[in-house]
């Protein structure tokens, strides 16, 4: 049993000697002690069933042997030098990386976080296409640094500093955007944009193929591959952030933006790469990554030879697990089920996504589409109490977001299916 410090003696410690932005899930947050794959375990032994992975970041579940294993063995014999050395573990893992890439995605940066793979990314794209100009979607999430606040567009995230030379177009979004699910016509406001609102010429273009933070929204069918030729047209690079989606997350694709049919010039990621561990990269075409080579490109971190052995062994282990048709066949066996309770319960207005990356919108008003935020809020703490741990996302706080660990089972999809019903019939 667990003999450390209680949820209350924490708070308390987190109040004197932590940050006051730090914020906390549930009303009595939880101090969770232990992992096992999907399950998680508190201070007292409950068990709960993980449906949000560490904010999508548990890939092959916590504390997967393989990766253990792979940290601890590289632990014991090097931790650390940076690539002033040569290193087996970074070139393996690169290579390893850029073989799961499709196009000329070949060249291969480590950093630490996915703000770093967004900032390092934005600085390649203004290098590379010589303008300043950057466009993301309403409603984004890249990162919360000084840099990179400015690419994020939803203002519950954004310090009112200057946010740089970034533009926020109109968010494709097939449920609430203005444009329904019209590809074309959210591609026509970006153009529009790029005429009006910037000199005419761009560096880059940067998406969420599947918004995380944002509430779980998938784009508009169709969108990546119009607005891709807009962007490269006025001289820009198109990015895909797949810090969330990557990895065979979305079950049908290993990568979010292949549901798009598009090849990116820069991709970046973070959370899934490393089942945990601090781990980013940002992967580029050569010809692209030839502009760095103008100065020196340096990352005390980046690539350690842990975070190398580490990530290269979460490639192998979603591999040798299949979890890229796993995460489809359960996937759509719990979107089945959503959907179920969606016909049952008026306050689901929305079940959306792909794979193991789902999410749950509620409402009170269905042609209104009004934002169930304090329904929300009473089910997130009833599930919780129920031993299912979601994520809660959206500006409006109303969406359920459902991204497990890639182990997840038909059972425990079940089980969380059983428990939100059982949730929604007591309020
Ligand atoms: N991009 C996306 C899509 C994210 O969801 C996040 C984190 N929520 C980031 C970038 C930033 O990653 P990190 O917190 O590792 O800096």
């Amino acid at each position: 049993p667990y003999t450390g410090l209680r949820a209350d003696d924490i708070l308390q410690k987190r109040k004197a000697f932590l940050g006051p932005s730090l914020f906390y899930y549930y009303q009595k947050p939880i101090n969770i002690v232990e992992g096992k794959m999907q399950y998680l375990f508190d201070e007292d032994g409950k068990r709960y069933l993980d449906a949000f992975a560490g904010i999508v970041t548990v890939s092959c579940g916590h504390c997967h042997p393989d990766v253990v294993n792979a940290v601890v063995e590289q632990n014991k014999l090097l931790q650390h030098t940076t690539t002033i050395y040569l290193h087996h573990a970074i070139a393996e893992f690169a290579e390893a990386l850029a073989s799961k890439m499709p196009g000329n995605l070949k060249v291969v940066y480590f950093v630490n976080s996915g703000t770093e793979a967004n900032e390092l990314a934005t600085l390649m794209s203004r290098l590379y296409s010589g303008n300043l100009s950057m466009v993301a979607l309403r409603n984004a999430y890249h990162g919360g640094s000084a840099g990179t606040i400015g690419l994020t567009a939803l203002n519950t995230w954004k310090y009112p500093i200057p946010q740089g030379e970034i533009h926020h177009v109109v968010n494709p979004d097939p449920y609430r955007g203005v444009f329904g699910s019209d590809a074309n016509a959210y591609a026509k406001e970006l153009q529009d944009h790029i005429d009006y609102g910037t000199p005419g010429k761009v560096a880059g273009f940067i998406a969420e193929t599947f918004q995380g933070v944002g509430g779980a929204v998938e784009l508009a069918p169709g969108y990546l591959k119009l607005v891709y030729d807009i962007v490269r047209k006025a001289g820009g690079v198109c990015i895909a952030d797949e810090v969330q989606s990557g990895f065979g997350r979305t079950g049908s694709h290993y990568w979010g933006f292949e549901t798009q049919g598009v090849i990116p010039d820069i991709v970046t990621m973070a959370k899934g790469i490393g089942n945990g561990l601090p781990l980013g990269a940002v992967v580029t075409t050569p010809e692209i990554a030839q502009v760095m080579a103008q100065k020196i490109q340096f990352n005390t971190f980046g690539g350690n030879p842990v975070c190398s052995a580490g990530g290269l062994s979460v490639l192998k282990v979603l591999d040798k697990e299949k979890r890229q048709s796993h995460c489809a066949a359960v996937g759509s066996h719990l979107v089945e089920r959503l959907r179920n309770l969606q016909q049952k319960y008026e306050l689901i207005g929305d079940v959306r996504g792909r794979g193991l990356m789902l999410g749950v919108e509620l409402v009170t008003d269905r042609k209104e589409k009004t934002p169930a935020k304090v329904e929300t809020a009473v089910l997130f703490e009833k599930l919780k109490d129920l031993g299912v741990l979601v994520g809660k996302g959206g500006l409006h706080g109303n969406v359920f977001r459902i991204k497990p660990p890639m182990c997840f089972t038909k059972d425990d999809a079940d089980f969380l299916v059983d428990a939100l019903d059982y949730a929604i019939s007591g309020i």
